[in-house]
C-alpha cells in the first residue's frame, strides 16, 4: 500500500497495538482538523497563464500552533500533505516543543519556473492562506524545493498585509530577515546527534561506512556533517543519478559539481550509477534524505546496511518496518531522527517573538541536549517493550499528545 496517509494511520494501528490509548483520542487523530486547497493562477514570464494546485492540511493543534512545511514538487498531491501534516504532529511530540502538526504545498515542478515565477508563486501562496495562518495560529516552513528566499517572500507579503513584520509567521527565513543561526543546517544536525547518541547501542565501528540517498538541504548538509568527523561518504544520489566511491567521496568537490551542473551525475571524484540502487549499497549506515515510499516490501530484502537513520520524512513502509526489525536493522524513525528540522524552526519562532537573536553555539546545544533525550528515551523504551524504534516513539508522542487533553 503507497498511499503515505495510509501508511501514516498503519504506523499508528500498529503502536498502539503495543499500547493501548483511549480509541476515541486515537480516532480523533485519524482526521486533520482542516483541509485547505485550491488553484492559484500564476502568471508566466511569457504571458501565459498557469493554474497551480495548492494545499495546507492543518492536522491537529492540541499542543501549540499548527507548524509544518511547503512542499514545492510535481507529484505533490492532498494524500501526501496530509500524511506529512499526520508525521507533523507527532513529530512535534517527539521533539517536545509547544507545536502542533501541518503541512503545505503545491504541485508544481519550481525547478522548470524562473526566479521572478517563483516570487510570484510563493506571494501567491501565501496571499491565498493569509488569514489561516499566523504566529499563534499555524506556522509554515521550508520542505522538499523550498528555500530561505521563498520563506522570506512569503514573510514579506504575510508582513506588508497583516502589518506583522515580526517574522514569526513562517521559519527557515534567511539570517538578515530574521532567520535562526543554525536552522539551515538543523535537520541533518539533529539526525547527527540521534545517530551520536545512540551508536553504541547498535555496535556500529567509530568510523562509518554511510550512503545517502538524496542531495537537498539534508542529504547535502549530512554529507558534510558526517565526513566532517571522519565517516565516509561512500555513495549519495540525486533525483537523477547516483555516484560511489568506496574510498569515500570528497564532499566538498561533489558539492561544487552539483552547483556547477544541477547534479552529482559525472562527478569525476567517483563512479556514476543508476540512482534506483543507491539503496542497496553494503554500508554501515543509510540515511534516506529524499521522499516517502522508498524502502518497501519489494526491495527491502536487497538492502545491505547495519542501521537506517530516516532524514526524510515516511521513506520506509510498514512492511519493509516487519522485514527490517525481522532481520535486526534498526530504523530510526522520520519523526525522531529528522526532528531538528523544526526543532529549530521552533527556535526561530521564538527568537522572532522576543525579537531575540541567539548564536549558533547556543541553537546547537539546545538541540543536541533535547534531541538526544528524546533518542534515548525511545531507545530505552522500545527495548523495555520489545518493540521498534518507530512504535516506541509513536508511543513517547501520543503520550504527549493525550496529556495535553487531560
Ligand atoms: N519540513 C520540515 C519537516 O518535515 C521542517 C518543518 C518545520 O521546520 O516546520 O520536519
Amino acid at each position: 500500500m503507497l498511499n503515505p496517509f495510509e501508511n501514516a494511520l498503519r504506523q499508528l494501528e500498529r503502536a498502539t497495538a503495543v499500547k493501548q490509548f483511549d480509541p476515541s483520542f486515537i480516532k480523533q487523530l485519524t482526521f486533520p482538523h482542516r483541509e485547505i486547497r485550491g488553484h492559484i493562477p500564476l502568471k508566466k514570464d511569457d504571458g501565459s497563464l498557469q493554474m497551480i494546485e495548492f494545499y495546507r492540511v492543518q492536522h491537529n493543534n492540541w499542543r501549540g500552533p499548527y507548524k509544518g512545511g511547503i512542499r514545492f514538487h510535481k507529484d505533490t498531491d492532498i494524500e501526501e500533505v496530509k500524511a506529512l501534516a499526520f508525521w507533523m504532529t507527532l513529530k512535534c511530540a517527539v521533539a517536545n516543543i509547544p507545536m502542533g502538526g501541518g503541512k503545505g504545498g503545491a504541485t508544481i515542478n519550481s525547478k522548470e519556473l524562473s526566479v521572478s515565477e517563483l516570487e510570484r508563486l510563493s506571494r501567491a501562496w501565501m496571499r491565498v492562506l493569509v488569514d489561516v495562518v499566523g504566529p499563534q495560529k499555524d506556522v509554515p516552513a521550508p520542505d522538499v524545493n523550498t528555500t530561505p528566499q521563498i520563506m522570506a517572500w512569503m514573510s514579506d507579503e504575510y508582513g506588508k498585509i497583516t502589518g506583522d513584520t515580526s517574522g514569526a509567521v513562517i521559519t527557515g527565513k534567511p539570517l538578515e530577515v530574521g532567520g535562526s543561526e543554525g536552522r539551515g543546517t538543523a535537520t541533518a544536525q539533529g539526525g547527527f546527534y540521534v545517530f551520536e547518541a545512540l551508536r553504541s547501542n547498535f555496535g556500529l565501528p567509530d568510523l562509518c561506512k554511510v550512503v545517502i540517498q538524496g542531495f537537498g538541504n539534508a542529504g547535502e548538509h549530512a554529507a558534510e556533517i558526517w565526513s566532517d568527523v571522519g565517516h565516509k561518504i561512500v555513495a549519495v544520489s540525486d533525483s537523477r543519478a547516483a555516484v560511489r566511491n568506496p574510498n569515500g567521496l570528497d564532499v566538498a568537490a561533489l558539492i561544487e559539481h552539483k552547483k556547477a551542473s544541477g547534479s552529482v551525475h559525472g562527478f569525476a571524484g567517483g563512479e556514476t550509477f543508476d540512482g534506483s540502487e543507491l539503496l542497496f549499497e553494503p554500508c554501515d549506515l543509510l540515511i534516506p534524505a529524499a521522499l516517502e515510499n522508498q524502502i518497501r516490501e519489494d526491495n527491502v530484502a536487497r538492502i545491505e546496511a547495519r542501521v537506517i537513520l530516516e532524514l526524510a520524512n515516511g521513506p520506509t513502509t510498514p512492511e519493509a518496518d516487519d522485514f527490517l526489525f525481522s532481520k535486526g536493522i534498526p530504523v530510526i524513525p522520520d519523526i525522531l531522527a529528522n526532528s531538528g528540522g523544526v526543532t529549530v524552526s521552533t527556535y526561530e519562532w521564538e527568537q522572532n517573538i522576543k525579537r531575540e537573536h541567539w548564536s549558533e553555539q547556543e541553537v546547537f546545544i539546545r538541540l543536541k541536549k533535547n534531541i538526544q533525550e528524546q533518542a534515548l528515551q525511545i531507545f530505552d523504551q522500545a527495548r523495555n517493550l520489545k518493540t521498534d524504534l518507530r512504535r516506541s516513539a509513536f508511543i513517547l508522542a501520543l503520550e504527549r499528545i493525550a496529556k495535553s487533553q487531560e
